[in-house]
Parts: structure tokens; sequence; C-alpha cells
């Protein structure tokens, strides 16, 4: 059956009107006919809320359904940058930032149990022991008692990664929510209204919004503050003093990261070693490295971060405009611009495609990292517009296909490394663009559309499973 055959059968079955059902999932009327006519496919997060109206799996309207997924609907506009960049605890903002909000709202909700449980299912069950989500939702609970079961076992889920959390009073249950961590540090809790953050923004594509700038003459960042307000700058200073925070604290810190690997933190001595040829270009290498590995490390740690767009490449930004801002003596200001600027690209990847490894594999939580590093300092070297377009559009294009595979389910192996490699191939585009704009063949919004297609195309062994790849051939 196809996707708009099922959801009709659903919608008649359950009584509901095209009307109604576009109310309980917060879409017009006209956005459900087209779904049912075949015109286009509802964006992830509304096929979440629709599964759970109709009370069915994820996998009834995915399965046989690829061609369709592939044509989900993008709502009109894109959200606010502040949905984008979030402090948060490391090493995943969908499997410790998504659990450990879950897991507070329902303490919050049930402050009178005196035990609860935590059910992690899907792929929060099968790395949920290395990303530490455990470790988080028993924090959360504590000083309670919180039981934490790891279901490997239950495969038809309404989402990759769901948690069950139960509360009780002594031996009697007095609480339940089945919650689903959608990535980004965002969560849905089944039979509660999904949370939908406004779309401040009119655009969702580069091309719409390249034009509205060219016809105003202004900059990318200039566009933001248009539809952010002037408070986007306070709160993109606040996000830029953490990244330099969980930069400082990964510089200054040394030993091995939890979790049995052996791995070593390198930050402190990349940036206090010199390279055995050191010149300009081997110290910027291993600046910038020692930079990304810091901020990575500190992710790796459970340590405090910005997501950049997410937990496990949040290295790659910061190192990138620290090492410039140094370099060339910037002012503040020119940074946040740069934040501006690449949160931009950032929010046209997460509304277009995915910004979820568990969804679209690596090449959308680091390409699309190395996108927003090449676009920000596509901005700090004043590069006009198309410039900065090709600058991200080389550095998404040349993390196609980019799998997800860390070892153990660990946030350290081959994400740590990863992220300085990507910080040093956005300073590469960014050169690049600097000679070859004229001649470019490919746009953003065209790579950004690719790579959601080849996320799909993607093994599940290859997204957030660590059930392929190195994490499958790594022999300790
Ligand atoms: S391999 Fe990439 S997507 Fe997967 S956990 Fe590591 S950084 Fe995230």
């Amino acid at each position: 059956m196809e996707f708009s055959e099922k959801i009709r059968f659903l919608r008649k079955k359950n009584k509901l009107s095209q009307a109604e059902l576009g109310k309980q999932v917060g879409v017009s009327n006209r956005a459900v006919s087209k779904w049912e006519n075949g015109e286009s496919m509802p964006a992830t997060d509304t096929l979440l809320s629709i599964a759970t109206v109709f009370g069915v799996t994820l996998d009834f309207f995915l399965k046989h359904g690829e061609q369709e997924e592939k044509r989900r609907e993008i709502e009109p506009g894109m959200e606010s940058l502040k949905e984008l960049y979030k402090i948060g605890i490391g090493p995943s903002s969908s499997h410790t930032m998504g659990p450990a909000k879950a897991a507070l709202l329902f303490r919050q909700k049930y402050p009178e149990a005196t035990r609860y449980k935590a059910v992690l299912q899907g792929s929060l069950a099968k790395t949920g022991k290395g990303h530490r989500t455990d470790f988080c939702i028993l924090e959360v609970f504590s000083p309670k008692e919180c039981e934490i079961e790891f279901d490997i076992k239950t495969m038809e889920l309404y989402h990759p990664n769901t948690l069950l959390l139960y509360a009780y009073e002594k031996s009697r249950r007095i609480g339940f929510w089945e919650v689903y961590s959608v990535g980004g540090g965002s969560i849905v809790i089944k039979g509660q209204p999904v949370y939908k953050p406004q779309r401040i923004y009119p655009h969702n594509s580069f091309a719409q919004i390249a034009e509205f700038c060219q016809e105003r003459n202004i900059r990318l960042w200039e566009y933001v503050e248009r539809f952010e307000g002037k408070e986007i700058w306070d709160y993109l200073k606040t996000m830029w003093e953490a990244m330099l925070r969980s930069m400082d604290e990964g510089l200054r810190t040394e030993g091995e990261l939890f979790g049995g690997l052996g791995v070593q933190r390198r930050a402190k001595h990349l940036f206090r070693q010199r390279h055995i040829d050191e010149n300009a270009e081997t110290r910027e290498n291993r600046l910038v490295c020692a930079y990304a590995f810091a901020v990575s490390e500190q992710n790796a740690a459970c340590g405090t971060i910005v997501t950049a767009p997410t937990c496990g490449s949040c290295g790659i930004l910061p190192a990138v405009l620290r090492y410039v801002r140094d370099k060339r003596g910037l002012e503040e200001t020119e940074i946040l611009h740069a934040l501006a600027t690449a949160g931009l690209m950032g929010n046209l990847i997460k509304t277009n495609a995915s910004i979820s490894g568990a969804e679209c594999g690596c090449q959308a939580e680091v390409g699309s990292a190395c996108a927003m590093a090449s676009a920000g300092l596509g901005e700090l070297y004043g590069m006009a517009l198309p410039q900065i377009e090709y600058a991200a559009e080389v550095a998404l294009e040349h993390h196609l296909g980019l799998t997800c595979d860390p070892i153990g389910g660990l946030v350290q192996i081959p994400c740590i490394e990863r992220n300085a490699v990507a910080a040093m191939r956005a300073i590469n585009a960014v050169n690049l663009a600097n000679f070859l704009t004229d001649s470019r063949k490919i746009s953003f919004d065209t790579v950004v559309k690719t790579m959601y297609e080849t996320g799909k195309d993607l093994s599940h062994r290859y997204r957030e499973t660590s059930e392929g790849g190195l994490a499958k051939l790594y022999v300790k």
C-alpha cells in the first residue's frame, strides 16, 4: 500500500476529517489532502505525530515507502537559530540531551514517586551504554532509585530512539510515558501535543535567501537579524562563550576517556607540541585540530558543549572560528556574524534534509558542521554570497556518503579525529571557493537534497547503530 492510501485508510477508519487530522498534527487540511493525493509527504516529525495519533509504528508508514519518504513535504519557512545552537551535555543530542530532558520533565510530573524505571529501545538500547544515556538518566533521577533496562529485542518501534519511563510509589505504578528522542535534544511524548517551534524565517532554500539578500544588498547575518531580531546577538554571544569555555577546558585536560576503548585525550598535547617542520601551514593544521579535539573530547567526556549542529560534530565550527579570530585579531561582533551565517546553513540542512546521524549517517552531522564552518569562515573573510554558498556546498559535497559507525557506541572513534579533519576541510573549501566560484556547477540546495537521499539509501548499519563499519570490524 502506498503512503497516500495508508493515511486515507487510517483517517477514515478513525472517523476523522482531513481538517481534524490536520489540527491534531499541526498542519492544514490542505496538507492532509496533498498527502492523500500522493502530491507530498509529511516532514519526519509530523509523520511521527501521525503515527502517534493512529497508534501505529513509523515502520508501518515507511516500509515499502522509501520513494515516498524521499519526497517528504518541506513545510514553509525555517525555525530560529535558537533551535539549532543549544548548550547541552554531551556526547549526543539524541542519546543524552533528549533522554535527560525527558527524565527531568517526568520527574517534575511525578515528584512523589519513590522510584523510577527507564527502558531504552532501538538505537538508545544499542548505543546507549556508549553514549551514556543510562548515566544521564540516573543523574536526573538521583538520589532516588532508578532501574535501567536495555531492551534490544523489541524491533517494532514508533521511532528508532524510544524511551519508556515508569514512576512508582512503593510497588504501585503511578506514571508512564513513552518518549521519542527525535534529534537535536528535542523529544516527543506519546499522547501529548508535539511542541513545534515557530517558523520565523519565510524562506527555506538558499536560492530564495540569496535572492532576498541580493535584492536588498544585505549579507546573510543581516538576513538573520531581520527575522530573529537584535536579541539574536545576545543569544549567539552566550553560545560563543560556551563554545570557548568547552574548548579551554578541553585544552587543559588530559587522561583517558571513559568507555574502555583506552582513548587518550590529545588536545592539550597537540596544542603544546611543535611540528617537526613547523611552518605557517603545519602550525595552522596543528592548532585547528587541537581546538577541534578539545571540544570533541569534552563532548565525549559528557562535558558541556554547544550543538553545532549536533553534539558529535560540535568541535568543527568553534575550532575554525577561534583559529581565524586569533590569527586576524577579529572582534567578537565579527565572530557573531559568522555564527549567524553558519547557523543559517545548518538550519537549511536541518529543514530540507537532516542533521541526525541516526537518520542520515555522519554526512548529516560532520558534513553539515563542515558546511557551517565554511560559510562562517567565508563571512569572516568578507566573501561574496555566491562564494559563501560555494564554500558550504564543497564542504558538504565531499562528505556525501559518510557513514556513522562509532566503535562501542562511544562518540570517540572515529568522531573526535573526524571533527579535526573536517575543520581543516572547511578551510580548504573556503580556499577553493575563493578562486573557483565562477566555474561551479552544483548549488547548495542540490547538495543538501543529495545528502538526504544518500542518507536514506544508507544501510541502518551505518546510521548510529554501531552494527557496521569500524564498529563491527574493530578489534581491541
Ligand atoms: S560517527 Fe559521526 S554521526 Fe556517528 S556518532 Fe560519530 S560524529 Fe556522530
